[in-house]
């Protein structure tokens, strides 16, 4: 079953390169493969390990410049707190900032788009006179998995 979603992911994600002119090398496709076979956040380097068992030559730049790719396509998010990557929830919207709900105890990431709340934060910010560019917005705390444990 989760195969089955990750093939259908990785048909839409390379539609959307197609579409948009960009090239998406196996390498990138693998790296975002392996971030959605993980239920939880990847690291750099744990996508490196993984990436090294088809991909012998990798090295962390590699790695890297595959991730940068992902999240300027918005195929993929970075949780900053932790330092790891989670696909996004639907790679096929504009750019978008989401709420993460990052489970302490498993790992689990889940994205919440809310767009009600971005625009009350963005409202409190021109209260000041601010623009807003970028949000990150991470709430940590224990899943409804591992609270009913
Ligand atoms: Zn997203
Ligand atoms: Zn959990």
């Amino acid at each position: 079953m989760v195969i089955e979603l990750d093939t259908k992911l990785t048909k839409q994600v390379e539609e959307i390169c197609a579409a948009r002119g960009v090239r998406l090398t196996s390498q990138r496709k693998r790296v975002f493969e392996l971030i959605c076979a993980n239920a939880k956040s990847s690291s750099a380097y744990e996508l490196l390990d993984d990436l090294k068992k088809s991909e012998p030559q990798a090295k962390p730049p590699t790695v890297y410049r595959a991730l940068d790719f992902l999240m300027e396509q918005g195929f993929i998010h970075r949780v900053e707190s932790t330092n790891s990557f989670i696909s996004c929830c639907s790679c096929n919207a504009h750019k978008h900032f989401s709420q993460l709900l990052i489970c302490d105890q498993c790992g689990n990431v889940v994205e919440l788009q809310d767009d009600n709340l971005i625009a009350k934060l963005a409202k409190n910010a021109e209260q000041h006179g601010f623009t807003i560019t970028n949000h990150v917005i991470e709430s940590h705390g224990v899943c409804k998995a591992c609270s009913s444990k």
